[in-house]
């Protein structure tokens, strides 16, 4: 069975996000979105929040778990059985970030690979602090994030700033 991990903050998930987990839940047999509890970052949605969107926007791939998880990412992959982590590439500042990530990864278990993947033309300048900047500033973001989420997105990002 092939299986993958698609780590994140997804502080929201993004269509930029949404559209790599459709591409790789084609590919995949399973699929698992882990959202990264990172003590030492600053998140606008709470870790549960982030995760119910998540289950929220990938509901209709049966094939997508997504899950909240401490540990080590590498160890989380070999806990699910996943030789494969998926990563999203936009420009080099995400080039530069992975490959020392992907080289630290491989460090640490050399069985466990790296799959990046470019984002379709429309996600190409997306980001989530992109969005929250722009919902600050009262702008449209009804292109960036997915139906689902989009209200309670706006809205918590409003009252939160
Ligand atoms: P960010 O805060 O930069 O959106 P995340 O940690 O939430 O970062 O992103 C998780 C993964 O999704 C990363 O590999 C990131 O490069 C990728 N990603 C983020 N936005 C997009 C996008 N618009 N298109 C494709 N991949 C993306």
């Amino acid at each position: 069975m092939k299986k993958c991990v698609y780590p994140g903050s997804f502080d929201p998930v993004s269509n930029g996000h949404l559209n790599i987990i459709e591409r790789i839940a084609k590919v995949f047999d399973e699929v698992y979105v882990l959202i990264s509890l990172n003590p030492n970052k600053e998140y606008t949605f709470t870790d549960e929040e982030r995760l119910c969107m998540m289950k929220k926007v990938t509901s209709h791939l049966k094939n997508v778990h997504c899950e909240l998880s401490e540990q080590l990412m590498i160890n989380y992959a070999r806990e699910k059985g996943a030789k494969i982590i998926i990563r999203g590439l936009r420009n080099i500042a995400d080039y530069d970030y992975e490959m020392t990530r992907f080289q630290f990864n491989r460090s640490i278990d050399s069985d466990i690979d790296t799959f990046t993947l470019f984002p379709t033309m429309n996600n190409l300048f997306l980001s989530s602090s992109t969005i929250k900047e722009l919902i600050i500033f009262c702008a449209d973001v009804s292109a960036y994030l997915p139906k689902e989420i989009l209200d309670f997105a706006v809205k918590t990002i409003k009252e939160r700033k």
